[in-house]
């Protein structure tokens, strides 16, 4: 699916419909000294490793692609649902 460059939406905090830009959402980086990431590490340690089954086969052959929107006139971003598609690109 192609997603134009540039779209007009509803901005909460302008109160009108403004021109946003549009970009794909990626998740950041995992930080290996976040508690989250410790806890998990010192869990897996002795007896009785791993925490939750390792999902083996995967049913879903794609992912959810969510949209970043940014407002052009105040910087607010806003994030759309992420809809289930193989290829996605912004032109
Ligand atoms: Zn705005």
């Amino acid at each position: 699916m192609k997603v134009p460059r540039e779209i007009k939406s509803y901005c909460p905090r302008c109160r009108t419909h403004t021109v946003f830009t549009v970009t794909l959402y990626k998740a950041g980086k995992r930080r290996k000294l976040s508690w989250g990431e410790r806890r998990h590490e010192e869990e897996k340690h002795g007896y009785g490793g791993q925490k939750y089954p390792i999902l083996r086969r995967k049913a879903k052959t794609t992912k959810k692609q969510t949209l970043k929107i940014r407002c052009k006139e105040c910087g607010y971003i806003i994030h759309r649902k992420g809809i289930r598609m193989k290829r996605i690109e912004v032109v």
